[in-house]
């Protein structure tokens, strides 16, 4: 459906572009096509809805352009849009049960109080769901209405978050958050699943040299074998159960920030143009891509655009407010001093400044920190305005005034 929809979209001439004609167009092979007609109507309104959003997320500079989706590398959704189909009940403690639109009763693991029953009245109930589909199974989010008070203002004080090298979150104020895993390995590169216990690394190894063997078999567009897909599948189960760990922590440790801190002050980091700017271009090829490009891994691993995300969410709903500052020069300034002094830092670990007159030593990652707060309070955090000009433009959209 969606992929239908994007062609629609892209051959239909830019001037007539719009979300009613294209729900026209829809209605009208609902009509004429048969296996159109079987998909129930909710479900293909529910894809448009999804894709002119997408649309809406990319000209407000969220996200990329939307495209194609693949089989493989897409994660399954579909969405129930209206909550009263799903007759949700309770059964017992850990096990609630819903209608899923042409499945029937399934029963979901009870994880959230939900309002159900006399729980649910006009202000609080369960408007619809979305069944999500990864490595590890089937899952059903509820979209939830609810009233909440306003939160008071929250008291608590300001705090610089860097995204470390060596600490997954570094403080201005000498804490950090950490998950006990190390994020590089001895060797300098990116531990990639920090996640996994030395069972579970060692599984996953034997996994992939299996996944290679059979590989190693199977001729050139030859599709794969059962054997090797259902290795493939344990892969990314592995792989899914990290995920799940790596975002658990994220959960935890926003929380927690949130509950402590009135002011959060992060960098504003545009992950893509690291990535990018590590290659270099033809004329001038980038220097230590591969060592820079482990460094990006890290820090995509870590994640660091969720956090942002959970952060913003959190901090409004306790009262707080979060500010982004501009990234240059964080990790080289001294937080002491102020001078970008050459050859200040050590090591990746210890930042050592080598202005006469300071001599400040410390980690990295805490002097970080503390420039990122430093630049709020000297009134240099980003407002939002200024903040959505430095995001990229997608591939094949123009930008929106004249060159
Ligand atoms: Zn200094």
């Amino acid at each position: 459906m969606w992929n239908q929809l994007h062609d629609l979209w892209t051959m239909t001439p830019k001037c007539q572009r719009s979300l009613s004609r294209m729900d026209q167009t829809l209605r009208q092979a609902r009509k004429e096509i048969d296996w159109y007609a079987v998909l129930p109507a909710q479900a293909a309104q529910a894809v448009l809805k999804t894709y002119f959003q997408a649309w809406k997320n990319c000209w407000d500079g969220r996200a990329d352009a939307p495209t194609f989706k693949a089989r493989i590398r897409t994660v399954m959704s579909v969405d129930i849009p209206q909550g009263r189909d799903l007759q949700i009940k309770r059964v017992h403690r850990r096990w609630g049960m819903a209608n899923i639109p042409k499945v029937g009763r399934v029963r979901f693991r009870w994880t959230r109080d939900l309002p159900v029953g006399k729980a649910a009245n006009k202000e609080n109930r369960i408007t619809g769901a979305r069944l999500v589909k990864d490595a590890l199974g089937w899952h059903i989010a509820f979209r939830v209405q609810s009233l909440e008070p306003r939160p008071a203002p929250h008291g608590g004080g300001e705090v610089g978050i860097d995204a470390g090298v060596n600490l997954p979150l570094a403080l201005s104020d000498g804490n950090h958050q950490n998950h006990g895993r190390p994020p590089r390995l001895p060797d300098g590169t990116a531990d990639r699943d920090k996640w996994l216990n030395p069972d579970e690394k060692a599984k996953l190894l034997r996994l992939e040299q299996r996944a290679a063997h059979r590989t190693s078999f199977r001729r050139p567009k030859e599709r794969s074998s059962n054997r090797l897909q259902k290795t493939y599948d344990q892969i990314k189960q592995l792989r899914a159960r990290a995920t799940r760990r790596a975002v658990d922590w994220q959960h935890q440790t926003t929380t927690n920030l949130a509950r402590t801190y009135g002011t959060v002050v992060v960098e504003q980091l545009t992950i893509t143009n690291m990535v990018k700017s590590a290659r270099g271009t033809i004329e001038e090829p980038g220097k230590n891509v591969a060592q820079k490009s482990g460094l990006n891994r890290s820090i995509n691993q870590e994640a660091w655009g969720r956090t942002v995300t959970m952060l913003t969410y959190k901090t409004a709903r306790h009262g707080g407010t979060l500010h982004k500052v501009p990234a240059p020069n964080t990790s080289l300034r001294c937080s002491a001093c102020g001078f970008i002094t050459p050859g200040s830092r050590e090591s990746q670990a210890v930042f050592v400044c080598k202005n006469p007159d300071c001599g400040w030593e410390g980690n990295a990652d805490h002097n970080a920190a503390r420039n990122v707060l430093h630049l709020y309070r000297t009134g240099l955090a980003l407002v939002p305005a200024a903040g959505r000009a430095v995001v990229r433009r997608p591939r094949g959209v123009k930008p929106a005034a004249a060159r």
